[in-house]
């Protein structure tokens, strides 16, 4: 039996901001593309082949309420109701959901949430979207991240993806400490899972040389069902090779920053 606790799949990085310290990297990509819905929807099915229970099934950009096909991919995902406990769409609210959302997300509730991320005068969209999923029956939860009250005291930065040379101790307790592992945060992009955002985005802005073993390619047919599951069951169990690359996120000891600064464009 392979659990996955989280796994987020990224539709498009392309976003209606441009926050300086995202976790995502979306400052460095040049105007990311929206990828096609099929091709998303087919990884869908291969992450649901590969894993026999996904626990919180989660959409994350970028902004994902750019993505005009959302419906369809909540509908996908909805086809393998027995294999996961909540769908969950994350947004920053600056946009109203693209057409046919909330009827997939009203079909599943009360096993669906949408996290909105309220950054305060950048998200100018939180109340009409709150208003908006009461009225379907959609659990809805806002997070403050503006003011006195930011959620987490804030942001990290970790921004940097440059080779920090730690020694192997440093490397364990960086990833003894770190909440993407705790969480067991996964991420598909591309078709491709990582344990965490950093060995995703280092990997696919060809900044950090990323293992086989550190990953699985849903789309590549050379490696067996077999060998990918056991890739994905070691995830948060020894450190990926970008905890090299990485500042860590330390919960309880990194320095915070305030959230959603803008980049330069
Ligand atoms: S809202 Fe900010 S933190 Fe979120 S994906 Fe966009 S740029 Fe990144
Ligand atoms: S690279 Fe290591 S420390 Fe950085 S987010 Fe991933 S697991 Fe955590």
């Amino acid at each position: 039996m392979l659990t996955l606790r989280r796994l987020a799949v990224i539709p498009t990085l392309r976003c209606t901001l441009r926050c300086r310290l995202c976790c995502n990297s979306v400052p460095l990509y040049d105007r990311p593309p929206l990828l096609p819905a099929e091709e998303v929807a087919a990884d869908i099915d291969a992450a649901f082949a590969l894993a026999d229970r996904i626990e919180w099934f989660q959409f994350v950009g970028g902004e994902i309420f750019l993505y005009r096909d959302l419906a369809d991919l909540i509908a996908r995902a909805a086809a393998h109701r027995s294999q996961f406990d909540r769908l969950i769409l994350m947004t920053n609210g600056t946009l109203l959901p693209p057409p046919g959302v909330c009827s997939e997300l009203a079909s599943l509730a009360p096993d669906c949430e949408v996290q909105i991320s309220d950054y305060g005068p950048l998200s100018p969209r939180v109340r009409d979207l709150e208003e908006l999923f009461a009225r379907h029956g959609i659990p809805c939860r806002t997070k403050i991240f503006h003011g006195d009250l930011q959620h987490y005291g804030g942001w990290v930065d970790n921004t940097s993806y440059a080779f920090r040379g730690y020694t192997q101790p440093q490397v364990q307790e960086l990833f003894r400490s770190c909440w993407q592992i705790r969480l067991a945060n996964a991420h598909m992009y591309r078709g491709r899972i990582h344990p965490c955002i950093r060995s995703l985005f280092g990997q696919d802005l060809g900044l950090i040389p990323v293992p086989p073993g550190d990953y699985v390619d849903v789309r590549d047919l050379s490696q067996s069902r077999e060998e990918k599951r056991e890739i994905l069951a070691r995830f948060g169990q020894l450190p990926p090779l970008a905890c090299r690359y990485c500042g860590g996120f330390d919960s309880l000891r990194a320095e915070r920053f305030p959230a959603a600064e803008q980049a330069a464009p």
